[in-house]
């Protein structure tokens, strides 16, 4: 099923953007009106990260005049692995800046409006409107719901993707475009448990898989934009990289659906965070004052280096993040065997157990089960590995 283009051609091509542009204008179904209608297009790219580096690149090189970009973030050197827009001179700086001198290198004609700012629910609905399409590039739950909401209120289509170690999806969501398109809530009526699927900070994410769900997203953002073949909507693209399998399996939209549904629920925008949880239950009331500072720890890594304490220094990670940095007297146990039980048969019964992940997520879950096996004493590290790089030992690498 085809649908209308969501933007109408600009009154003209100039002489150079006719010259740059040739290699479109020669494809039948793009041609010169296609090609007006990217020049008269306005797309809002979520974060300028994995997916938003090749997303903001091709929709710049492909004359989509008026691009935004929203990102609040600066570029890490751990981002220089998958995020090609930026590049090793921009370590440090913001990265909705750096993304923006890469777009003014690649396309000089395009017109970038920044928004440096965290969304949230203050400002997503008055930096949304405007656009004519969306671009989600987003690595969390609470943004993603977010953006589903606020495009649905705003009758915003955008073009989704998600990307993990080897896996992407990708899928269209344009409930106002058609009466049986699906919305993400359609897909994935609820948050997955908190912890239980890690972010790419967490878990990894082969670099090159950013290019290969981003282009999909920019393929579709221009099929919607000038209204030619039959966009994702009411479909979700399956790829795997490992297998090099692509799959499209039929999304339906959720009559009983909370937002798009017959008797919504959600009827305005929502708290978010509390709908995604940071943490579970069981593990927030189990960190409530059993969480220590890297600080503490040092200091009782001293005491304990000397003689005058004892504890076991329990890191829950996974075996290849253990071999990028540690905290030097740590133990792996990863949070797999905590959850099958077999962790508990190689800790002492006679020391405290001092527990710590990447962050503390993972870390606070594992303290719950630690704690539900009669260790009342043990406490996990706020801010994990990462805050014990960067406060106590920044000559380790982060990750
Ligand atoms: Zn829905």
């Amino acid at each position: 099923m085809s649908f209308p283009a969501l933007v109408e051609p600009a009154d003209e091509l100039t002489i150079d953007e006719v010259r740059r542009y040739s290699r479109h204008l020669i494809i039948p179904d793009v041609g010169m009106t296609g090609q007006k209608r990217l020049k008269n297009a306005k797309v809002l790219v979520i974060g300028a990260g994995g997916l938003g580096s090749p997303a903001l690149l091709y929709l710049a090189a492909a004359g989509v005049h008026t691009l935004g970009i929203a990102e609040f973030d600066e570029v890490d050197e751990s981002n220089l692995q998958r995020q090609i827009i930026h590049g090793q001179s921009d370590i440090g700086k913001s990265k909705a800046q750096s993304a923006k001198e890469s777009i003014a290198e690649t396309n000089p004609y395009v017109d970038v409006i920044v928004h440096e700012t965290r969304l949230d629910n203050d400002n997503v609905m008055e930096i949304f409107r405007g656009y004519d399409l969306i671009v989600d590039g987003t690595d969390n739950f609470a943004t993603r719901y977010m953006v589903n909401d606020a495009a649905y209120f705003l009758g915003i289509p955008y073009v989704w993707g998600s990307i993990y170690r080897f896996d992407g999806q990708a899928s269209v969501f344009a409930p106002t475009m058609a009466d049986d398109a699906p919305c993400y809530r359609c897909l994935y009526p609820e948050p997955p448990p908190p912890g239980m699927v890690p972010s790419c900070a967490e878990g990894g994410v082969l670099g090159v898989l950013c290019a290969s769900i981003g282009s999909i997203q920019v393929n579709e953002a221009i099929k919607l934009l000038t209204g030619i073949g039959e966009p994702l909507i009411g479909k979700l693209m399956i790829y795997d990289a490992l297998e090099m399998e692509y799959r499209k399996l039929r999304v339906r939209k959720d009559p009983n659906c909370a937002l798009c549904g017959e008797n919504p629920t959600v009827t305005g925008l929502i708290d978010y965070e509390t709908f995604c949880g940071a943490i579970s239950d069981d593990a927030a009331e189990a960190a409530a004052g059993s969480t220590i500072s890297v600080t503490q720890l040092e200091h009782m890594l001293k005491e304990r280096s000397e003689g005058t304490r004892d504890f076991v220094l329990v890191d829950v990670r996974e075996p290849n993040e253990f071999e990028i940095n540690r905290i030097p007297g740590s133990v792996l146990i990863p949070k797999g065997d905590f959850l099958n039980g077999s962790a508990l048969e190689k800790l002492p019964s006679d020391k405290q157990i001092v527990m710590h992940c990447k962050s503390g997520v993972r870390s606070a879950e594992t303290l719950a089960i630690v704690k539900g096996a009669g260790y009342a004493d043990a406490v996990h590290v706020g801010g994990g590995v990462v805050a014990w790089v960067n406060q106590i030992d920044p000559s380790q690498p982060s990750y």
